[in-house]
């Protein structure tokens, strides 16, 4: 923008605080009113109904998910986000079916006879498990890694061959300095691979989570698994569980053992290879001549863990955002006041498989990235009494907005917090963007208020609070529309 440009915006924004300014304050504020939990609600129990499956990515159900949503912003008037006119861009996104809620038994070992455990209290079958049936013994391998630069080997001086195995998830290592040497061992996908090449028959994962950033591998079966299996393994081996695991992790020291039990796993899945899925995109083109060329990005996930042995309804994680995102594009594409910069609205596919669409939109863009302002990332945004902005604090241009409309309007604990570079893996669609050199936000709650059911099939509706979505749509209305009309920043 040229200086005469500038400050002549400058001072007719000056000058705009005169009747004019306060009539656009009471038409941005009818709009705004507009905006009700209700409304929400509704959306989050279309997402998270049956119909949808769980919104696994890269499945028919995700697939109807997206089109619901694009056919949400068609109706709304936002228009497509692609430049051959259409709301959605594909990817690749091989997925597996689980079929049945397979089974985890015990067959022998330590003082317990034969049990055979339940879903979900217990376990939940792997997202992406082979179909069959494996039994041997079992072995705890630790983290499962075998890192030689980093003298560090779970596997080191044991027999896997034909065990099943009992595995961490994460790193043995919690440490800033060096923890990018660590990350490629953070992977699920690594150590699946990593057993399946040790000749490891099958494995219980701990941590009872529903996970489909894992891979398909050829006859390797597997589930994950809560704190009763892990007990009942260690018992009577004289070791305690929590000591062996926090001993490897203060010790950055491997510790693995045969357990002296036997165990059965089963699955019944079947593995899509060669599916894709997409993320969906809408936009509202910036009302001035100039600014529009600059846009502000607005993402969420939209795809869950699907229906592993039942429906994992995925209502806060990340239903939430996503009807977040789509009342604020209701509400910009309907608010009388215009803004002034194009607004991007993003919800991603393949997240929870490993942020596929984020990875996607950063690769292949819509926009120019030198042009974008800003990109703010919404997961799991609908429980809570308050508002958390991540990353805010170092972008205090861009947070000043949302601040303001917090104070004046909406009235909720609002923290924000410094960025900090990321060593370890990225764990987010707003990291991915991070990572690419865009200012990257994420909106959160804070005040938690009822419980939190992560890949559970208790994340259903009953597990948000209606009332701090409906602000969160008001803040982002408010907050975008100021932001995108603030002609003192630019992408420069
Ligand atoms: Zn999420």
């Amino acid at each position: 923008m040229n200086s005469f440009r500038y400050w002549s915006l400058v001072l007719l924004s000056l000058i705009g605080l005169n009747g004019n300014s306060q009539n656009q304050e009471k038409d941005i504020l009818t709009t705004f009113h507009t905006i009700s939990s209700h409304d929400l609600l509704n959306d989050a129990a279309e997402l998270t109904s049956a119909r949808y499956g769980g919104r696994l990515s890269g499945s028919p159900g995700y697939q109807a998910a997206a089109e619901w949503v694009a056919n949400q912003l068609k109706i709304a008037g936002v228009k497509p986000g692609l430049s051959d006119g259409t709301y959605l861009q594909y990817f690749p996104n091989a997925y597996s079916d689980v079929l049945s809620t397979g089974s985890v038994i015990l067959l022998e070992g330590g003082n317990n006879m034969r049990k055979e455990y339940q879903f979900p209290k217990d376990y939940f079958p792997g997202s992406n498990s082979a179909s069959g049936n494996v039994s041997g013994e079992v072995v705890y391998v630790g983290f499962g890694i075998s890192a030689p630069e980093l003298d560090y080997d779970d596997y080191k001086n044991i027999d896997v061959k034909g065990k099943i195995l009992l595995m961490e998830t994460g790193l043995p290592f919690s440490g800033k300095d060096s923890l990018q040497q660590w990350e490629p061992y953070s992977y699920h996908r690594y150590k699946f691979q990593q057993a399946k090449n040790m000749g490891a028959a099958g494995l219980l994962y701990v941590g009872k989570i529903a996970n489909p950033n894992t891979s398909y591998i050829e006859g390797f079966v597997y589930a994950h698994i809560g704190e009763a299996i892990v007990e009942d393994l260690f018992n009577g081996t004289d070791r305690k569980y929590a000591e062996i695991h926090n001993d490897i992790k203060k010790n950055v020291q491997p510790n693995s053992f045969a357990l002296n039990k036997k165990v059965e796993i089963s699955a019944s899945t079947k593995h899509f290879p060669d599916s894709r899925s997409c993320n969906v995109i809408g936009i509202i083109e910036g009302s001035d001549s100039v600014l529009k060329s600059e846009a502000i990005i607005l993402g969420a996930h939209l795809d869950a863990v699907g229906s592993p042995g039942c429906l994992f309804p995925g209502a806060l994680d990340n239903a939430s955002g996503s009807v977040d995102i789509l009342a604020a594009a209701k509400a910009l594409v309907a608010s009388a006041v215009k803004p002034a910069r194009t607004i991007i609205f993003v919800f991603f596919g393949g997240e929870e498989c490993g942020l596929f669409g984020s990875t996607k939109l950063v690769e292949s863009p819509v926009w120019l990235k030198e042009k974008v302002l800003c990109m703010i990332n919404l997961d799991m945004v609908g429980n809570g009494t308050g508002f958390q902005l991540g990353n805010g604090k170092s972008f205090p241009e861009i947070l000043k907005h949302f601040t303001d409309a917090n104070e004046k309007y909406i009235h909720r604990d609002l923290s924000a917090s410094e960025s900090r570079v990321n060593y370890g893996r990225p764990r987010t669609d707003g990291a991915i963007f991070e990572k690419a050199g865009y200012k990257t936000l994420g909106l959160g709650t804070s005040g938690t208020v009822k419980p939190v059911y992560y890949h559970h099939p208790l994340d259903n509706t009953d597990a948000l609070t209606p009332e701090i979505m409906e602000d969160a749509a008001k803040l982002l209305y408010l907050g975008i529309l100021k932001l995108a009309n603030d002609q003192t920043i630019t992408t420069k």
